[in-house]
């Protein structure tokens, strides 16, 4: 994550309105060439050429978006970010398709089977060889800047975030707490998150 911005050629393929429990949006699919691979951008209202769009640049966990995992905090997250942009005019929810925090759903589960033998979230990435955290944010960042958008209200607790997108040229108004009720599941690794991770937890 503290490589360079690498251009990724990302390209939009498509896009329709997509109305949500949280308003209507307009859902865009960014590709990059020679990959599967399509990130989802829902935007609400006008943003091209806006200062302080909030938004949510959102990690793909399937089992706690889709699945009502209570593993994690990434569904609930989610939820936040959508509440907030129903009170707002205008925002922005990228949503990349990095499982896993980069490692993908097989590994994700094989990294779970080792936390109900005692590991933490990053001791099992470690037992398994694969990297705590993978994800990139130059794709969020091309997409914020395809859609000719000023500067950002980012939404997040995570500061690894803020500051590759501020590398990839974005301007980050100002930083958005989504404050998430740890459960007996999550409570651990919420404290990990904050410990190890670095991640910015008021609760
Ligand atoms: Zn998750």
């Amino acid at each position: 994550m503290d490589h360079d911005c690498i251009d990724l050629n990302l390209k939009q393929t498509a896009s329709a309105t997509l109305p949500t429990e949280y308003g209507q949006f307009r859902i865009l699919v960014f590709q990059t060439r020679g990959s599967d691979l399509a990130h989802a951008v829902l935007i609400k209202g006008n943003v091209a050429g806006k200062e302080g769009i909030p938004i949510r640049v959102h990690s793909e966990c399937l089992t706690g978006d889709a699945l009502f995992s209570m593993k994690c905090d990434c569904g609930e997250q989610l939820e936040e970010a959508f509440k907030y942009l129903s009170k707002k005019p205008s925002g922005v929810i990228i949503y990349l398709r990095q499982e896993g925090r980069g490692i993908g759903l097989a590994n994700k589960i094989k990294a779970y089977a080792l936390q109900d033998t005692g590991l933490d979230t990053v001791e099992a990435n470690q037992a398994l060889g694969l990297p705590i955290d993978s994800r990139s944010y130059h794709e969020a960042a091309q997409i914020i800047k395809h859609l000719k958008i000023k500067s950002i209200d980012l939404l997040t607790n995570n500061p690894k975030k803020l500051e590759s997108l501020q590398k990839c040229g974005i301007k980050i108004a100002k930083r958005i707490d989504i404050k998430i009720k740890p459960n007996k599941f999550n409570s651990g690794y919420l404290k990990i998150k904050k410990s190890k991770l670095g991640h910015l937890l008021t609760n």
